[in-house]
């Protein structure tokens, strides 16, 4: 009789776990995947989830102003020696689980591709990253196309490029997983794709450490960003030597050449990129 009763008190308990987890799936929408905080990792104050963010000012902690003005420049601001950006609440941009070309920086070209480009066909649904505000949405004929910036409280700023339609303005507030605008093949793009950026305080970071797009689903809890370790690139201009470039950079004529693969008398041009860091 007693282990009747245990039994029938299981199975009441099991179908109740399944209905919670019904429920539960209904409540938050299938693209918004949470991420379980890893119990070694220390979080740092700012992401305590029990403090209120401000989505008017988002990571006003680390960025000094909010400005509608450039992309990447940050010139005035102090990065501190680590950034630890939160996963928590992300979404994956698009379900598209194909990379057409990867984050990185090719010496032989002197050109950096700082973004991450994900195949979608123009109309495809493009959603935000994170909760966040919009702090550009402009057009760039040789270069984004139509693209969107935004600034995410856990200190990220996400971009979207070569979209055909733009489904927000800025200093809008938008919520992970909104629809923020159509995948597209504006600016200098051939062939239809999302071009994703993740950027700190104007660095570019390689998206794919914190997003893999080819499973869908967040890489890390933490993305650690170290300022020692960062990549610092340079543009070339008129008059400029390699020996001037590295004391500029307060590097050494060694290093550059190491990260660009050439020798020290290489001939540099105007215009080129150059890894400095
Ligand atoms: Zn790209």
């Amino acid at each position: 009789m007693f282990t009747k009763r245990v039994q029938r008190i299981m199975m009441l308990a099991v179908a109740l776990l399944a209905w919670v987890f019904v429920m539960a799936q209904d409540v938050m929408p299938a693209h918004v995947r949470q991420v379980q905080y890893m119990d070694h990792v220390q979080i740092p104050a700012h992401l305590n989830p029990g403090l209120a963010v401000d989505l008017d000012n988002p990571a006003s902690y680390l960025y000094p102003e909010w400005s509608n003005e450039y992309v990447h420049k940050f010139d005035d601001v102090v990065i501190p020696d680590t950034v630890v950006i939160s996963m928590k609440g992300y979404c994956m941009p698009t379900d598209s689980t194909r990379i057409t070309d990867k984050y990185g920086y090719r010496p032989r070209r002197g050109r950096a591709h700082l973004g991450l480009d994900i195949k979608v066909k123009t109309g495809d649904t493009i959603r935000a990253a994170f909760d966040g505000k919009v702090r550009i949405s402009r057009y760039e004929r040789r270069g984004y196309g139509h693209y969107l910036v935004i600034r995410h409280p856990n200190g990220l700023e996400t971009v979207y490029g070569h979209l055909s339609k733009k489904l927000v303005g800025e200093n809008d507030i938008v919520h992970a997983g909104d629809p923020i605008a159509l995948g597209g093949n504006t600016g200098r793009s051939t062939g239809s794709h999302l071009h994703f950026e993740t950027r700190i305080l104007g660095n570019a970071v390689n998206p794919a450490l914190m997003f893999d797009f080819p499973n869908q689903r967040a890489v890390t809890d933490y993305y650690v960003y170290q300022k020692n370790t960062r990549e610092i690139y340079y543009k070339v201009r008129s008059g400029d030597t390699l020996s001037g470039i590295a004391i500029k950079n307060e590097t050494s004529v060694a290093n550059i050449c190491r990260l660009n693969g050439i020798s020290r008398n290489a001939v540099i041009r105007v215009g080129q990129t150059l890894r400095v860091n």
